[in-house]
């Protein structure tokens, strides 16, 4: 017999629920919806389907469970998937227990924590510390605009507090680096290549630029956030990253292109505020260009500030005290190197923690992806003991 969670958790991954396709979603969205009313959740279900110009359907289901508390606690988790991809060794949308692991699709990311919100909700009592809102979204593999984001920033949710369900079991995490990325473009003069004296070719240019920057990526480097880089990383304290990730120009082998670029990724602290990180960066390249003669100019193509819940805030003592009581000792905190749900949160304002089952070996976005069941379990009881 399986326990309700694992039981939970084969009906989800049963159905394919591909942010690509969006298929699914309605069967999947309906499926929560009664597994919520089953355990007493007041459910409602928000559609932004007349918005997003697409006509498709994209249900967040938003079970209310009334403790008789002062504040809501909202559970933040997904029910869409990355496609299975090739090369699988098990049936992606059919949940396979073997040991300690539990396979499919979404088994981790991040259908784990639906099925771990639900057998947490189906075992408080009558009162707790929170009421809830536990809330299932479609499409934050393809960026949440039309899930999380949608219910956070257009229905007007009143939230005290959140987890974002979605995330590592061995670690609290409390923000998420911000994000610049842009393009370097260097010009040249276009020609023969036959003839590259009547030509400027901006090639060997570009390079030597791109050789310059490593002294800037070194300078990001050393700049160390107060908060905790994830456990197993080369720093202990969350550190800035600049990357180079594409580079492009000319079309065909016989000529010297006209110009030539590459396009960057700059992580810059949740403590470090945006736009001195680049001002910095914007500097060093002025200063670069000059001093190598070269024309060349930088475009800055997206930015995005990061998000710190406080470490010392209340929610943040509460939830580490939730952890101890599971694990004898409070987790780790710390923040994450990639992206986190929990800006949707913080950007108004709402303290949030990122917590959830998903391994860093469960091969989530991988063939075989599976949730160790210990984590889900440990999720769940993890809830439990935030909540009541
Ligand atoms: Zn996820």
């Amino acid at each position: 017999m399986l326990p309700y969670e694992l039981k939970v958790l084969e009906e989800l991954v049963s159905i394919n629920t591909d942010s690509i396709k969006k298929c699914g979603y309605e069967e999947c969205a309906s499926l929560i919806s009664e597994r919520m009313k089953e355990i007493g959740l007041k459910v409602e279900v928000f559609d932004p389907v007349g918005l997003t110009g697409d006509g498709k359907k994209r249900p967040n289901v938003v079970g209310t469970l009334d403790l008789g508390a002062d504040g809501t606690l909202g559970l933040l988790t997904h029910y869409d998937v990355v496609p299975p991809g090739e090369g699988w060794k098990r049936d992606p949308f059919s949940l396979t227990v073997e040991g300690d692991r539990a396979y499919g699709r979404g088994a981790a990311d991040d259908k784990s924590a639906i099925a771990a919100s639900l057998g947490a909700l189906s075992r408080i009592g009558e009162k707790g510390k929170y009421n809830v809102k536990l809330i299932a979204s479609p499409d934050e593999e393809v960026g949440g605009r039309w899930g999380i984001g949608y219910v956070i920033n257009d229905l007007n949710l009143r939230l005290d507090c959140g987890v974002v369900v979605d995330a590592m079991p061995d670690m609290v995490c409390v923000g998420a680096s911000g994000i610049v990325q842009g393009e370097v473009l260097v010009r040249g003069i276009q020609g023969h290549a036959g003839y590259p004296h009547r030509s400027d070719n901006p090639i060997p240019k570009l390079a030597s630029l791109i050789r310059e920057f490593e002294s800037f990526a070194r300078f990001r480097e050393r700049k160390l956030s107060k908060i905790d880089a994830p456990p197993g990383s080369p720093n202990k304290k969350l550190w800035g990253r600049f990357s180079f990730t594409i580079v492009g120009g000319g079309e065909k082998e016989n000529i010297i292109p006209s110009n030539a670029w590459t396009r960057f990724d700059m992580r810059v602290l949740p403590d470090e505020p945006v736009d001195e990180a680049k001002l910095e960066l914007i500097d060093f390249f002025n200063r670069t260009r000059e001093r190598l003669g070269i024309d060349a100019e930088l475009r800055i193509m997206l930015e995005d500030k990061g998000f710190l819940t406080p470490p010392e805030h209340p929610f943040v003592e509460v939830f580490l005290k939730a952890t101890a009581s599971v694990f004898g000792a409070p987790l780790p905190l710390g923040a994450s190197l990639g992206g986190d749900d929990g800006k949707f949160l913080a950007s108004k304002g709402i303290p949030v923690v990122s917590y959830g089952a998903i391994a860093e070996d469960s091969h989530f976005h991988g063939t075989d992806e599976f949730v160790y069941i210990r984590d889900l379990m440990h999720l769940r009881d993890v809830l439990v003991k935030l909540i009541s």
